[in-house]
């Protein structure tokens, strides 16, 4: 029996995927590359943004004619689109699909791929006790990623309890839930010993990770950075379990590398940057959205700081991690956003001269607070402008931070290969290219002379 996912939208929609994967196979199902040849057809949904709704549903009806020729097939769908709470119109819209569920919850395909084909999986499974099934191995990667995958997303915080006015994902993935260190320690020790060695540890706050493990333990409200500013209470705890957990996991053996992805301004403490420049594995790479650089807007937004907060944060950011790269998201055309305050946001991005910015045009989500009480009013024309005029100074200034990097050397994990060069990334996230047909590379670091660069990657050449 074979199996095809397609994944649309983020990383942590990729990591429930591969989760899927890894537990379809453990049924004994193969990868299909095809959705023509496959059994079990899962879409995995992003909605963070109305034309990724689209794509979603334009996507499901194109899985009518395969159920028709094959009634048989399962065919599931799962993620933002269904949500947390499910969403019984899509059983309407699409009689055809099977089973609907939710972000980060695989189960329900499995039960209806078990219920369906029980027999043949049983002995399917009888033959399939590998090496690594029989050593109980928790996170088992698709069988043509074994060895080759080197770097991996795990979800260490499912949810969002943050609730910004524009977004629609604390209502399609739920509250905040953090997941026991153990069981992501397990994981990870299972993923290198099948050929990864970089782990990227994911959440839409993953600062916040293990905040609501640890409420009852860790030591309370120790100080409210907002207090100094006059802004509204953010409360930390004395300790940040995301540092305990990026402690346990660098003792692993054989992981070289650790990355955490999406940061919070208002998360961000001393000591998981005192970690990051302290610990060798743990990446000096931070993604931390401001989403807009103006402060009524941010106060709309319901983003909880000040331009000058997160001017500050960068600071502190620099001063404590030498040689960081630092990524934000930034949406243009929210409600309301006047030209002057679009200015004020590519005026701070010129000062702050980051090395990738995520940009999205505003569209409307139900639920949310601003489709309640804002009126999206920038013109579609005028978004797509703001957005224009922020990917030019995008690229210019990321071409000018990476030609600082020419004549110096960069370590870089090879991840794969492209156009017969080698591909990988340096320790503050930058793309790097490097030719040595004569060697293996691939999960390998290699010492990268840069030679040329360009405002999406370099190129360079083993420097021996
Ligand atoms: S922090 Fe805000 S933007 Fe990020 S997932 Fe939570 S609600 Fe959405």
């Amino acid at each position: 029996m074979n199996y095809h996912i397609s994944t649309f939208g983020c990383q942590m929609n990729e990591a429930d995927s591969q989760r899927l994967a890894s537990e379809l196979e453990r049924l004994g199902l193969h990868a299909s590359a095809s959705r023509e040849d496959a059994d079990v057809i899962v879409l995995n949904t992003c909605v963070v943004r109305q034309n990724a709704e689209d794509k979603a549903y334009s996507f499901i009806q194109t899985l009518k004619p395969l159920k028709w020729r094959n009634p048989d097939m399962v065919i599931g769908v799962m993620g933002c689109l269904v949500g947390v709470r499910g969403n019984s119109l899509l059983q309407k819209a699409f009689p055809f699909v099977d089973v609907f569920t939710a972000p980060s919850d695989p189960q329900p395909i499995l039960d209806l791929v078990i219920q369906r084909e029980g027999k043949q999986l049983a002995s399917l499974e009888v033959q399939r006790h590998t090496a690594l099934q029989d050593e109980q191995v928790p996170f088992l990667l698709p069988e043509n990623e074994r060895g080759v995958r080197v770097t991996a997303n795990i979800p260490v915080v499912y949810g969002c309890s943050h609730a910004c006015s524009f977004c629609i994902i604390p209502f399609r993935r739920g509250a905040e839930r953090s997941r026991p260190e153990s069981e992501i320690v397990d994981d990870v020790r299972s993923l290198v010993q099948q050929g990864v060695k970089e782990v990227t540890l994911l959440g839409q706050i993953v600062d916040r990770y293990g905040y609501d493990l640890a409420r009852s333990d860790n030591a309370v409200r120790a100080y409210n950075p907002g207090a100094a500013s006059g802004k509204p209470s953010v409360p930390r705890l004395l300790h940040t379990p995301l540092v305990q957990l990026v402690r346990t996991l660098s003792e692993i053996e054989g992981l070289q590398r650790i990355r955490f992805l999406t940061s919070h301004p208002n998360w961000m403490t001393d000591e998981l940057l005192d970690a990051i420049r302290e610990l060798p594995k743990v990446m000096p790479h931070i993604e931390v959205p401001i989403q807009a650089g103006d402060n009524e807007v941010l106060d709309r937004m319901r983003r909880g700081y000040s331009v000058d907060d997160y001017r500050a944060l960068i600071e502190r950011i620099r001063s404590k991690v030498p040689g960081v790269g630092i990524a934000t998201d930034i949406i243009v055309g929210f409600c309301d956003e006047t030209e002057q305050q679009f200015q004020h946001t590519y005026d701070l991005l010129e000062e702050l001269r980051l090395d990738v910015i995520h940009i999205a045009q505003y569209s409307t989500r139900p639920n949310t607070l601003a489709s309640r009480k804002w009126v999206d009013d920038v013109s579609p024309t005028e978004k797509e402008r703001r957005f224009r005029a922020l990917e030019e100074q995008h690229e210019r200034i990321t071409a000018s931070i990476n030609s600082s990097y020419i004549g110096k050397t960069v370590e870089v994990l090879v991840e794969d290969q492209h156009h017969g060069k080698w591909r990988g990334r340096t320790p503050n996230n930058k793309l790097v290219f490097f030719e040595d047909a004569a060697h293996e590379w691939l999960g390998q670091i290699a010492a990268v002379k840069v030679r040329q660069t360009g405002a999406w990657s370099m190129q360079g050449v083993l420097d021996l």
